[in-house]
């Protein structure tokens, strides 16, 4: 199936990032959430980036306008009926990926291939919200979107082969690497990723070494690029929190939250996407 036309919901950090990709790589673009005020933040942070870009010499301000300009938003999931694929970027809470699927089952047409950026929820299970389950996949875009190469495809029990080629191919218009893998919680990189942002944060609790010195320790002992602690800062705590919850449920007591991380969130630090997590973005 050839895909023109992508609709992005949600436009917080993930959503911006996969529109800002989308429309880079010359899809036209819907990027929706559920208020005007969120959609034209998101949509300003794309042309901040951009403007970076254009200021290092690395994007024409004319190729800044084309992407811009290939982006329409909306703050209502009618704006996504046109769609050749729709990619849900919304919080990591289940019963809200299925209330939207379930409403665009009715509104796109029969066609339209389904996609959700989910870290951790099944794949089959979020497709049962739908009538289309064969052309329902997860495509795991990591963060941020527009830099990382690798996008996780993630076949549901019921999901097409027609689908998942469909998937790879968008994958390869945008420049990214697509790495199938089976409908398992947190499919490959959250397993692996999460516990070792979760044992960070229970070192930092129980004082092993300050937070400096724990992302240190993993930067240079493990060449990682950033350290678990900056990293969870980045990709969102209440996302991380989320993400450990949805693993502990399914695959027990050794993803189990660090009280920290859980405190953490209820005071409201939630990382670089409001200014303060483990570490402080003034
Ligand atoms: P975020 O909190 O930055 O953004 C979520 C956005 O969804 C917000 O703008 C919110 O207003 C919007 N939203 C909520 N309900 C909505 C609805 N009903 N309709 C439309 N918009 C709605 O979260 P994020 O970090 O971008 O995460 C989004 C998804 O991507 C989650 O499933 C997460 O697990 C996944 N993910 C996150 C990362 C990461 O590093 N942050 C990486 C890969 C995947």
């Amino acid at each position: 199936m050839e895909i023109r036309t992508i609709a992005v919901i949600g436009a917080g950090t993930m959503g911006g990032g996969i529109a800002q990709t989308a429309a880079g790589s010359g899809f036209d673009v819907i990027l929706e959430d559920v208020s005007e005020g969120l959609v034209v933040e998101g949509l300003g942070k794309i042309e901040r980036r951009l403007e970076t870009r254009v200021a290092e010499g690395k994007l024409e301000s004319g190729g800044k306008n084309a992407i811009v300009g290939r982006i329409r938003t909306g703050s209502t999931l009618e704006y996504c009926r046109g769609a050749d694929l729709v990619i849900e970027a919304v919080i990591e809470k289940e019963e809200a990926k299925k209330e939207i699927f379930t409403a665009l089952d009715v509104l796109c047409p029969p066609e339209t291939i389904f996609a959700t950026n989910t870290s951790s929820i099944q794949i089959t299970r979020l497709a049962g919200s739908t009538k289309r389950p064969d052309r329902f996949i997860g495509m795991h875009f990591m963060n941020p979107a527009y830099v990382m190469k690798l996008v996780e495809i993630v076949k549901g029990v019921r999901t097409s082969q027609g689908t998942v080629d469909t998937a790879k191919k968008v994958c390869d218009s945008m420049g990214k690497v697509p790495v199938v893998v089976d409908d398992s919680p947190g499919f490959v990189s959250n397993r692996v990723l999460m516990p070792l942002i979760n044992e960070a944060v229970f070192c930092l609790q129980e004082g092993v070494a300050p937070r400096e010195g724990i992302d240190t320790v993993m930067k240079l002992g493990a060449h990682h690029p950033m350290g678990p602690l900056e990293l969870a800062d980045f990709i969102g705590l209440d996302t991380c929190l989320e993400i450990l919850e949805i693993l502990e449920a399914e695959l027990g007591e050794k993803f189990r939250p660090a009280p920290l991380l859980r405190r953490m969130v209820a005071s409201g630090k939630l990382g670089r996407k409001n200014r303060e997590g483990f570490y402080e973005y003034r």
